[in-house]
């Protein structure tokens, strides 16, 4: 199994996690261009993704989502709730009631049984040129959505950006499968409508991703138990926080119990909870204002430190700007 962080921060998050035949994107929060162009940099073709999951709502974990999903033509894995809130924030209005939010969901099931219907009616050829037209755009990344014979038939869809290609629901706490990696969605503390974290697991590894949590609740403890590759969130130092930029409103959102992981509680979760089973531990999500990454490194070494079995773990720091290589287990 192989985790490639593409980008981690306040201002995006985008992870592939892949297994020899399966291919996952988690967040989709830069734009679908520079998620392209970080992909191929990063040796993770775009065209061979099968799917995207979404942990929650927020801008920087969904900038790109629309605009890729339809490029790719993939499908996108959310919580219905978490599928509902960004509907909303795409399309904003006063209020959507659950009404015509269930006739919303029916509307765009049609929108997408016209396009099957389209796309069945196109010639044999067709699947293969629009294969190798989107093989040609991974190599020269352009996200703008073409005029191809099949975006035309979902021209009702084109018109509307909350549109995706396919929509699968999954449950916080319920495992299920893409391809032969196993998904175990775990809730999170956060100030998001259904947010979560994911275990995977294929080929006999396990990866998981928790950022934008408040706190450590049991059931996050648990889910990160025997974890060879985990990125764990480590967003900002107390002290820089305190004194840092952020009007007072904000800061108290990011110190509350749904808003982030401190350096202090990240080092915490390692001394006293965590399993020592991680060949790596990628610290993100870290903050450009109140955090630096040499000191989420030394606060997390110093909590190793007072754990020797823990020393066998190697830290990485993932970034906002660049691709991490990828790590391959
Ligand atoms: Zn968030
Ligand atoms: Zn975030």
């Amino acid at each position: 199994m192989r985790m490639t962080v593409l980008a981690s921060g306040s201002k995006g998050n985008s992870t592939v996690i892949s297994s020899s035949r399966t291919r996952v994107l988690v967040d989709a929060g830069l734009s679908c261009r520079e998620l392209m162009k970080r992909m191929l940099f990063a040796g993770e073709d775009p065209v061979s993704l099968d799917a995207i999951l979404i942990t929650h709502e927020h801008q920087d974990h969904v900038a790109g989502l629309g605009v890729l999903a339809r490029k790719l033509g993939i499908p996108v894995y959310f919580t219905e709730g978490t599928h509902r809130a960004w509907v909303r924030m795409v399309r904003p209005r006063t209020t959507m009631s659950y009404a015509q939010w269930l006739d919303h969901v029916q509307r765009e099931k049609e929108a997408r049984a016209n396009a099957a219907a389209a796309a069945a009616d196109l010639p044999e050829t067709g699947l293969c040129d629009s294969m190798s037209a989107a093989a040609e755009r991974s190599s020269d990344p352009d996200c703008g959505e073409p005029d191809e014979p099949e975006v035309t038939a979902k021209s009702s869809a084109k018109a509307d950006p909350t549109y995706l290609p396919a929509v699968e629901y999954f449950h916080s706490g319920r495992q299920f499968s893409i391809g032969d990696i196993e998904i175990t969605p775990f809730t999170i503390p956060h100030d998001a409508a259904d947010p979560c974290g994911f275990v995977f697991s294929s080929e006999g590894i396990r990866m998981a991703l928790a950022t934008d949590l408040g706190y450590m609740p049991p059931n996050v403890k648990a889910a990160l138990k025997r974890i060879d590759v985990l990125l764990l969130e480590s967003n900002h130092d107390l002290e820089m926080l305190k004194d840092g930029p952020y009007p007072w409103s904000v800061k108290q959102r990011v110190l509350s119990r749904v808003g982030h992981l401190s350096n202090l509680a990240t080092a915490e979760f390692l001394e006293r909870d965590y399993d020592g089973s991680a060949a790596y531990i990628v610290l993100g999500h870290l903050s450009e204002s109140n955090n630096a990454p040499e000191l989420a490194r030394l606060s997390a070494e110093q909590a190793m430190m007072n754990h020797p079995t823990l020393l066998g773990n190697r830290i990485l720091l993932a970034e906002q700007t660049a691709p991490l290589a990828p790590i391959s287990l």
